[in-house]
């Protein structure tokens, strides 16, 4: 069974567009039979695609750091939770236990996690999928921004496949699970 790890926001500020966005990658993920890896937390976007994905019957991982465990309101009912000393672990934890990665609209958390992805992709230390989840244009400024780095000769442009764009969640899935 796939295991999918969603980065995504943790603030309850967004507008209704991102939420419905989660939820239906929730239930997406739960009908294709994923596991989702999270980060174990009831808030924002978190929450949102977790409770969605075990509506469905979907396998649900939560890990999140002590500290963290009230402020972002710890996900009791995951399938299983696991509570790490720091966020290098939290991170290193959801990568291990992840086939590939989603970015759904997202914060500085998001922002970090996934460039961590990326770049520990590029350094060959993984070859999971990475796909944006490109809600509404969300991330077009970003990807914009990528465009720099290959034109400045910050990044090279091979890199680009290191990760993939997607519309909607169906072909994020596609992508993350391979079935494109
Ligand atoms: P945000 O996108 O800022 O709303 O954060 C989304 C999630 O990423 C939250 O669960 C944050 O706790 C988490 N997060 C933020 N910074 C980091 C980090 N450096 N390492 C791991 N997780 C992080």
């Amino acid at each position: 069974m796939k295991h999918v790890c969603v980065y995504c926001g943790s603030s309850d500020a967004v507008a209704q567009k991102y939420v419905d966005e989660a939820i239906k990658l929730g239930e997406a993920l739960a009908k294709r039979g994923a596991t989702l890896v999270y980060g174990g937390g009831n808030v924002g976007l978190m929450g949102k695609v977790a409770l969605a994905a075990q509506a469905r019957g979907a396998k649900v991982i939560g890990v999140i750091p002590q500290r963290l465990v009230e402020r972002e309101h710890v996900h009791r009912g995951c399938d299983e939770l696991i509570i790490t000393q720091t966020m290098r672990e939290r991170k290193a934890i959801m990568d291990e236990k992840s086939d590939a990665f989603i970015a759904l609209a997202g914060g500085f958390g998001t922002l970090d996690e996934t460039m961590e992805a990326i770049t520990i992709r590029q350094l060959g230390f993984h070859q999971k999928p990475i796909v944006f989840l490109n809600t509404d244009g969300f991330y077009d400024l970003l990807l914009a921004f990528f465009e720099k780095l290959y034109a400045e000769g910050f990044a090279g442009r091979r890199f680009a496949p290191l990760y993939q764009v997607a519309n909607t969640v169906e072909e994020a899935l596609d992508l993350a699970l391979n079935e494109a």
